[in-house]
């Protein structure tokens, strides 16, 4: 794996348990929030919060502009949560006038889509991507994903709320944008943080 530098924006959310999974990780990571500070990054993680927040002071400290540069110019980015909403280019359930912020993700996220009934909880969940141990997801206020484009793969699925033989995406990747409605860094478990860096990592060989 190649030596990469990850940037966790830092305006709002769990940013602090994301820095501190990859220092666990060895690997280093830096707080974002002025758009200077991508520039000598290999690698973005949007956590989650609250994205209504996160949108607006990402407005007042003019971070929209640039970050969706980045996103759209293929930079590795992973959305947690209320990060995943922001990278999605269609949201219902909503407060910022049915725009995505960010957007560069081709699939519909529900914002608030478990939040409505439990406010949180955890489900074990299948993720062929990270090996056959089942990942234990920690969902708070969580989206959904409710619709994917064709390019988009989908790497977990949860049951749907009220009728336990559908099923709704937890996590999902594009090249090198991932998103997860849960929260790993709220974990002890590495595997998504490692994978994250693994794209940033072979991202950055590919584009030299
Ligand atoms: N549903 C929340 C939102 O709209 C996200 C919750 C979270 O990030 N834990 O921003």
């Amino acid at each position: 794996m190649s030596e990469v530098r990850l940037g966790v924006l830092a305006l709002q959310g769990a940013f602090r348990e994301h820095i501190a999974m990859l220092q666990r990780l060895n690997v280093e990571a830096a707080e974002v929030r002025l758009a200077g500070e991508l520039d000598d990054l290999d690698g973005l993680i949007i956590p989650g919060g609250e994205s209504t927040s996160m949108g607006l002071v990402a407005e007042r400290w003019g971070l929209v502009e640039p970050l969706r540069q980045w996103v759209h110019g293929g930079r590795p980015t992973w959305g947690t949560c209320a990060g995943m909403i922001l990278l999605a280019e269609h949201a219902t359930g909503q407060k910022l006038g049915g725009q995505a912020l960010i957007g560069g993700l081709d699939v519909t996220v529900n914002r608030n889509y478990f939040g409505r009934q439990v406010d949180s909880f955890e489900a074990d969940l299948n993720v062929p991507a990270l090996g056959d141990t089942p990942f234990h997801a920690v969902f708070i206020r969580a989206p959904a994903i409710t619709a994917v484009a064709e390019d988009v793969e989908t790497l977990a699925t949860v049951a749907a709320l009220g009728d336990e033989t559908e099923s709704v995406v937890t996590a999902v990747r594009k090249g090198p944008i991932l998103a997860t409605a849960f929260h790993p860094e709220l974990t002890g478990d590495l595997r998504w943080h490692r994978f994250f860096v693994q794209i940033v990592s072979d991202f950055k060989s590919c584009s030299g």
